[in-house]
């Protein structure tokens, strides 16, 4: 039976490891070898002096003018594709602000984000609707768009999406990355492949 699935934008679908290691090397961090990922960074990041705002600015160009830099995680093509295959329905649903903290030149968040999906050509593929991708100024707009949708599966970075107040009863909750410790109900993937066995 055709399945409707949420998908969390930012490092669920889209993985920033390289472009955030990229952006700090340009700025000019001696960034230690072996640095892992976004994560590493940052933990890394804050403890310089002045780091937050450093990090802030990695953020700001990552997210807005240097997105259509950032990748799809591995296996992504193939999976939607599978799951397109199936007829399921898929939604991107996104937590994302118009504005970066550390941004003068007024970029646009959100619209950045819809030129990265473009450009990723899983439009052209139709792998994903245009009309399906749908990008929310708060974690609550997120949660009650998740809902209104009739998602049966969300699958998202962040315990938070699943903790939020209003994140609807019933709906699967997938965790995407590390997943150390997850709380009951939740379903750890680590790979999109993983996420492709799991929802086979
Ligand atoms: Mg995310």
């Amino acid at each position: 039976m055709a399945r409707r699935i949420g998908i969390d934008f930012d490092n669920t679908l889209v993985c920033y490891d390289r472009l955030f290691l990229q952006l700090a090397q340009e700025e000019g961090h001696a960034l230690p070898t072996n640095l892992g990922g976004k994560t590493a960074l940052r933990d890394w990041l804050r403890l310089q002096p002045a780091g937050e705002i450093a990090w802030q600015r990695l953020q700001a160009q990552a997210y807005g003018p240097r997105i259509t830099e950032a990748s799809l995680f591995e296996g992504v093509e193939e999976i939607l594709s599978v799951w397109h295959q199936r007829g399921d329905q898929l939604f991107v649903v996104s937590h994302k602000s118009l504005y970066a903290a550390q941004d003068q030149e007024g970029v646009n968040l959100q619209q950045a984000a819809r030129n990265f999906l473009e450009q990723s050509g899983l439009f052209e593929r139709q792998l994903l609707n245009v009309e399906q991708v749908y990008f929310e100024q708060s974690r609550q707009a997120k949660v009650a768009r998740i809902a209104e949708l009739g998602c049966e599966i969300f699958i998202d970075d962040l315990v938070e999406t699943f903790a939020e107040q209003g994140f609807p009863q019933g709906v699967r909750q997938i965790l995407f990355g590390e997943c150390l410790s997850p709380p009951d109900g939740i379903e750890c993937c680590r790979s999109w492949q993983e996420i492709g066995r799991v929802l086979e």
